[in-house]
């Protein structure tokens, strides 16, 4: 069985005494390819040391968190923008707006938004969305951008069933991590109703743990907690999901099988 883990933070401090560790449980149970998103340029040089640790398996996105968007954020973009023009990357993520925790910078965080996608169009690259109580600012921003050649994926998806069909309509993918494990995470209850060639799977690693690691460190290798759940939602096997959870993600991500082995 082949799993992706299309979104994980390895390279977090929370993961400095074991990563290693981490990474050989993750492949043991079948995850070959990790998807990373950035933070801000803080982390840029933790992500390469990763990247050369393990090059086959770890696939470097650029960006800048919209959590992270304050009064510096145009020398934060300009640093995204250096790294762009260097080096080939697998996404521009992970962007996006966060209203839950502080809406003092939401101009700013729109505006770095914007420009992200328009280096995305530039580059032809997906970008991985971070959206927290932030829907109608990010669908408005998205409408305005729209375009054949803007796709991506809706990171840790957590909205309604209208809101899922309007990103699947926008051309993304809804990245369904530990959520979906939860209680009162809600999405469990229609998932079924969207298509599987929307969905790809994700753990956001240090956080978000699935049930029974709630409110502990998460790792790569509990994606198979999400993957159990989401495939008992579909009512399919667990490898049929991997096998199309893993065709999604390499579509999402623009890779073949020759381009992935670098
Ligand atoms: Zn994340």
């Amino acid at each position: 069985m082949q799993i992706i883990d299309t979104h994980t933070h390895l390279y977090h401090e929370a993961f400095d005494n074991d990563q290693k560790k981490v990474i050989d449980r993750a492949m043991a149970v079948g995850i070959n390819h990790f998807f990373i998103p950035s933070i801000d340029s803080s982390y840029v040089d933790r992500m390469y040391t990763l990247e050369k640790s393990f090059p086959d398996q770890i696939h470097l996105m650029a960006g800048l968190h919209p959590c992270y968007v304050k009064e510096n954020y145009a020398e934060e973009l300009d640093k995204v923008a250096a790294q762009l023009k260097s080096r080939t990357f697998f996404a521009i993520g992970e962007i996006g707006i966060d209203l839950y925790w502080d809406n003092t910078f939401l101009n700013y965080q729109k505006e770095a938004f914007s420009i992200q996608i328009q280096w995305a169009k530039q580059y032809r690259l997906p970008i991985v969305i971070h959206c927290r109580e932030a829907f109608d600012e990010i669908f408005e921003i998205l409408e305005q951008h729209k375009s054949s050649t803007l796709s991506g994926i809706f990171h840790c998806f957590t909205g309604s069933l209208k809101q899922a069909e309007r990103a699947i309509n926008l051309n993304f993918k809804l990245g369904i991590g530990g959520v979906v494990t939860f209680k009162n995470g809600k999405i469990d209850q229609f998932l079924h109703k969207l298509p599987l060639e929307s969905i790809v799977l994700e753990t956001d690693a240090p956080y978000l743990s699935p049930t029974p690691h709630r409110g502990k460190r998460n790792e790569s290798s509990y994606i198979t907690l999400i993957l159990d759940k989401i495939a008992s939602c579909y009512q399919c096997s667990r490898d049929e999901l991997a096998s199309l959870t893993t065709k999604n993600a390499m579509e999402v991500f623009k890779i073949d099988n020759f381009k992935i082995k670098k």
